[in-house]
């Protein structure tokens, strides 16, 4: 019999696959491990070893892998049809999604443009924002404001409105010029000062770079709440209520990039409603299709949309696509995922799960190597540190993070640290015992970075 192992599924890989994010080399040491299947929080490896995914597989999967109801929308769609361009055609899943983004967004949302993954999402709305001003006369406005340590995607535009310079600095000659404003990141408040004080104190730098640059510029981009790949950073409404009124009173768009952290993952359904706020755009992806299939959404308003809505010789239409734009089986993995927050409590049952999470966290804020333990719903992070007293970080190249990697994977979870940030993002359908294990294991692994 033929028995397939993850050694010999790791060699035959390292010959012809290139990894997202990774320097190659790095396989030498630690091959990649191979998924034989997955089924909830579980991803179980050819040598019959288990993980739980504690970051849903990179912040996609919400209700765990293998779905039930989600495989069998998938399924069922599959009989009908698997895709069909969305240009002069349209389909049941891409219109029925697309009614129920616009119900369930926050006010005023009601036109829906399909893209197939986060950066898509980001250049649709960055490509849209400028060209609204276009098609208004508006032609200076072509700037795009970004905060520090931000992250919107990967491609030249996403790459060049994000912040963090791991990922952008060999890119930078490429890059469309952007105005970097410092964000309202908490982890630099003051001692004493509250995470509203500190984003109001920031919000004054934002206000004067609006005042200063509103005549040219189109947008402004942020992650709502958590600056997810800056390392799990964090702030509070506060910001985005004071944004959403300055960026009116300045006459400027507001993109609000919740790839990550749509679909429940802050504590309510989108990370907006927390500040009370509609943004012009909307971005979303990643949990979009319960971590099923690549789909992304940019939701827009009836202004921007009537600013594109002319004769065809008028030359105002958003000439933009992809081919798989709006992919029948996404639209329908989408359905599902969005159908099991409207059939289950599920918002409700993630605030337990948070407070579980937060009481098992809470003794390693006391840790002589962590300078903070944050969370925002579910997802959470312990930042690890040199000196505890001034905050001085391990240096980078040391690799503390990938100390807590390994550790994790030899006790069976998956945790892939931040620089040296180790943070918990899991599916909503994980247990209080499975945060334990989590928890635990991650403080062992911490220790060992840190010895
Ligand atoms: C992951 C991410 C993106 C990019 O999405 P991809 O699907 O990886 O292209 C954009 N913005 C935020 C906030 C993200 O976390």
């Amino acid at each position: 019999m033929n028995t397939v192992t993850n050694s010999a599924l790791a060699a035959r890989d390292l010959r012809h696959v290139w990894h997202p994010c990774t320097q190659m080399k790095d396989h030498e040491r630690l091959p990649p491990i191979a998924v034989r299947r997955a089924q909830g929080v579980w991803i179980e490896d050819f040598d019959g070893r288990r993980y739980l995914d504690a970051i849903s597989s990179w912040w996609v999967n919400l209700f765990g892998h293998a779905h039930p109801g989600i495989n069998a929308a998938v399924s069922a769609q599959l009989q009908q049809f698997e895709h069909v361009m969305l240009a002069g055609f349209t389909h049941e899943p891409a219109i029925a999604l697309a009614e129920e983004l616009a119900r369930i967004a926050p006010p005023g949302l009601t036109r829906c443009f399909y893209a197939d993954n986060g950066s898509s999402a980001i250049e649709v709305a960055l490509k849209m924002s400028f060209h609204f001003w276009q098609n208004r006369g508006r032609r200076r406005k072509r700037r795009f404001v970004t905060l520090s340590n931000s992250y919107h995607g990967e491609t030249l535009g996403a790459l060049a409105v994000g912040n963090v310079e791991l990922y952008k600095h060999t890119y930078a000659p490429l890059l469309m010029d952007v105005l970097t404003v410092p964000s309202p990141d908490c982890y630099e408040r003051e001692s004493g000062e509250s995470w509203a004080d500190c984003s109001r104190r920031r919000f004054a730098l934002m206000e004067a770079a609006l005042e200063r640059h509103a005549d040219d510029v189109a947008a402004v981009i942020v992650e709502p709440l958590v600056q997810c790949a800056g390392g799990m950073r964090m702030y509070d409404p506060i910001y985005l209520s004071l944004l959403r009124s300055a960026c009116n009173r300045f006459g400027v768009h507001l993109i609000a990039d919740e790839v990550a952290v749509g679909f429940g993952r802050t504590g309510t359904m989108f990370a907006c409603e927390q500040a009370g706020i509609s943004p012009d755009f909307l971005c979303l992806s990643k949990g979009l299709t319960g971590g099923y299939l690549p789909l992304s959404a940019v939701l827009t308003g009836d202004d921007v949309y009537g600013a594109f809505y002319d004769e065809y010789q008028a030359q105002r239409a958003f000439l933009h696509s992809h081919s798989y734009t709006g992919n029948a089986l996404a639209c329908a993995a989408a359905r599902a995922t969005l159908g099991i927050f409207a059939g289950a409590p599920v918002l409700e049952d993630n605030r337990r799960l948070a407070a579980h999470l937060a009481e098992r966290l809470a003794p390693l804020a006391a840790h002589p190597h962590v300078a903070e333990v944050r969370q925002t719903g579910l997802i959470a992070a312990v930042e690890f540190v040199r000196d505890r007293s001034t905050r001085e970080p391990w240096p980078w190249q040391e690799r503390r993070g990938l100390i807590v990697h390994r550790h994790a994977l030899e006790r069976g979870v998956l945790l892939r640290p931040l620089g040296n940030v180790v943070y918990f993002m899991p599916p909503y359908v994980i247990t209080p015992a499975e945060i334990d294990l989590m928890v635990q294991v991650a403080a062992e692994g911490i220790e060992r970075a840190c010895a």
